[in-house]
């Protein structure tokens, strides 16, 4: 995937669609979120939780000044084009460490399951029933959880390369 799509992926997800609309706009100067709303027949209130979800990644940025006409609190925003490598690398960086974190998790967990669905238990509470279910006396199985691991490494992977290719 190109840096392009990364980023425009990254800014749908976080702040809608309303804010890929936005950020594809390219609007390099300040603007005022009702002039935008104006411009665009879209709602105020919808532009601005899209850029305030683009704030709260560092996308966006803006200052508060009021009105002297209306005495009104306008909000000049700015979108941080120039920060988008940046961002992205942070929000790649935070969903690896939340995937190795999962991993951790997964093989350090080791479960043994009742043939018949009855219980899963952790490998102490297995050893403490000779490894035969409690309820049916089946013999308990182990539950192969490797699956899972390759595929949360294959993500951690793919992570790894396109933070290279950044
Ligand atoms: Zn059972």
């Amino acid at each position: 995937m190109r840096k392009d799509e990364l980023i425009a992926e990254l800014v749908s997800r976080v702040a809608g669609e309303i804010g890929a609309i936005l950020y594809s706009l390219g609007i390099k100067n300040e603007f005022t979120d009702d002039q935008l709303a104006l411009e665009l027949g879209i709602e105020i209130s919808e532009i601005r939780k899209a850029l305030f979800a683009m704030y709260e990644i560092g996308l966006a940025e803006y200052r508060r000044k009021k009105d002297d006409e209306t005495g009104w609190m306008e909000y000049y925003w700015k979108i941080n084009y120039d920060k988008a490598r940046i961002v992205l690398k942070r929000e790649l960086e935070k969903t690896k460490r939340n995937l190795e974190r999962k991993l951790e998790n997964e093989t350090k967990m080791i479960y043994y399951i009742c043939p018949n669905m009855c219980v899963k238990l952790s490998y102490d509470d297995a050893i403490a029933n000779n490894f035969s279910c409690p309820k049916c006396g089946s013999m308990l199985q182990y539950l192969d959880r490797s699956e899972a691991v390759e595929k949360i490494k294959e993500e951690i992977e793919t992570i790894e390369k396109l933070l290279a290719s950044l």
